[in-house]
């Protein structure tokens, strides 16, 4: 048993053996200066980037390793609309109008994808369509309620798929119906977050990698804020704070509002076409809606990508793989006896609410965090919306700043322990009703 910070998780992935080509960008030496200083080689940090060297800002990426190496080229690949908790959960924190802007922003951020993946020709094996499935009669209820929510409240229409029809897309009987959304879907994570890479580089941003940030001097009325690596400094008028629960130690107010968790993903032998489609006839994206959930979807070359466990105690789980085939052929038993290829995991950064954390902690130092396992759209959305407050247009910002945030109870030493308490309840929870 060790943590996954113990070894370079990504390179088991899947995903790490299907990357494109990517040219090692140089590490920061020296002193430089810039407009806009971003921490994080992952969709948040290079999303910023892009959106401000596009707005023609000189634009530089410090990444402690290289880029997509954190959760943004490991993950699920299911690019959802909404944020990590509820939306009734927001409407409870900012009221039914503001909810509504937050909300339309994450559809933004799910269309942004697209544009992006069309725009920047970004090969990424981009395919629509993710059903939320229930496994008890109660998470029926709770899907069809949000469906009427979401129409009513939203503007936002999806499909109901009563068991039957649940059945003929998704060959498993463990699932009682289907919310259907066409205009969610799944990609190749890593991929994407290269050609993300690829555009801001193309566009005039500076990525340098292998750079770990290991000070953040925040400046004053005098002097600039900087950030500082073992061999460079990177002078800013603003910087810009994305690295997910793998930056800790730079900024202690923003460390406590999150939570690493760890989450682990599978990628089976290839199936073949024919296999696969039996599985998901159409090869989209499911999640379960349990606390601790299953999600599962294609790849481009028919494995299964079955994500289903997660550490709240940052340790690996023991006997990780046969856990996830467990998982899996609960799910699909015909799939009894099929190898899996690999098996990844990766931080996500969770926050108390499970909302977004996005900000400032000084009028020049921005951050966004608290991506909750649901950042794929919004890690896009995010970057966007720095780069309008930067660029003076702080009104959306503004808003998610509005979304409170609280730290863990606990502090540093308690507040794993108690996390793993609160996370046993709610399986136990999803367990018993
Ligand atoms: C296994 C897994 C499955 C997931 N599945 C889904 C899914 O299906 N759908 C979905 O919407 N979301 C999913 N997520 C969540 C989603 O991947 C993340 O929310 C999103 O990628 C976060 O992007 P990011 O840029 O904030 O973080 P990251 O991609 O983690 O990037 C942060 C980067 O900052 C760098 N960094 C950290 N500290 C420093 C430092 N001191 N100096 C320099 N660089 C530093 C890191 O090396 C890292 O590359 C999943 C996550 C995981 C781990």
């Amino acid at each position: 048993m060790g943590t996954i910070r113990d070894r370079d998780a990504a390179l088991d992935s899947w995903y790490a053996t299907t990357a494109m080509p990517w040219s090692a960008q140089p590490r920061l030496e020296g002193r430089r200066r810039v407009d806009v200083a971003v921490l994080g080689g992952g969709l948040a940090g290079l999303s910023a980037a892009l959106e401000l060297a596009q707005r023609g800002l000189r634009v530089a990426v410090l990444e402690a390793h290289r880029v997509g190496w954190g959760a943004s080229g490991r993950s699920g690949g299911q690019a959802i609309f909404g944020y990590g908790c509820d939306q009734s959960k927001i409407t409870a924190m900012v009221g039914l109008a503001d909810s509504r802007k937050l909300f339309a922003w994450s559809v933004e951020g799910v269309e942004l994808v697209r544009q992006r993946i069309a725009t920047h020709a970004i090969d990424c094996d981009w395919r629509d369509g993710h059903a939320h499935v229930p496994i008890k009669p109660r998470q029926v209820d709770e899907l069809q309620a949000w469906q009427r929510d979401l129409e009513d409240n939203f503007d936002y229409p999806t499909e109901w798929w009563e068991r039957e029809r649940s059945r003929a897309e998704i060959a498993s009987d463990r699932y009682l119906g289907a919310l259907f959304d066409p205009k969610s879907g799944h990609l190749h994570p890593l991929n994407y977050t290269l050609g993300l890479a690829r555009a801001a580089l193309a566009a005039g941003v500076q990525i340098h990698e292998q750079s770990a940030v290991t000070q953040l001097l925040r400046g004053d009325g005098a002097t600039r804020p900087m950030l500082r690596t073992a061999h460079g400094e990177l002078e800013a008028d603003f910087i810009v704070l994305a690295g997910n629960a793998y930056v800790q130690g730079i900024a202690p107010e923003l460390d406590s509002r999150i939570m690493p968790v760890g989450t682990y993903i599978g990628a089976t032998e290839p199936l073949g076409a024919e296999r696969m489609q039996g599985l998901i006839r159409n090869g989209i994206a499911v999640a379960d809606i349990n606390w601790a959930l299953d999600y599962f979807r294609p790849s481009a070359d028919h494995r299964l990508l079955f994500g289903g466990r997660a550490s709240y105690s940052t340790l690996q789980p023991l006997n990780l793989r046969a856990t996830m085939i467990q998982r899996m052929t609960r799910v699909f038993p015909q799939l009894k006896g099929v190898r899996l290829d690999h098996v990844w995991g990766g931080y996500v950064d969770i926050s108390l609410n499970r909302a977004p954390h996005w900000g400032r902690i000084t009028p020049n130092i921005y951050f966004v965090q608290g991506f909750s396992g649901h950042g794929i759209a919004s890690t896009g959305l995010a970057g966007r919306v720095i780069a309008e407050a930067i660029t003076a247009q702080s009104h959306r910002l503004d808003l998610f700043a509005k979304i409170p945030h609280h730290p863990f109870p606990g502090g540093r030493t308690l507040r794993t322990p108690l996390l793993v308490a609160a996370m046993a309840w709610y399986k136990l929870r999803d367990a018993l009703w």
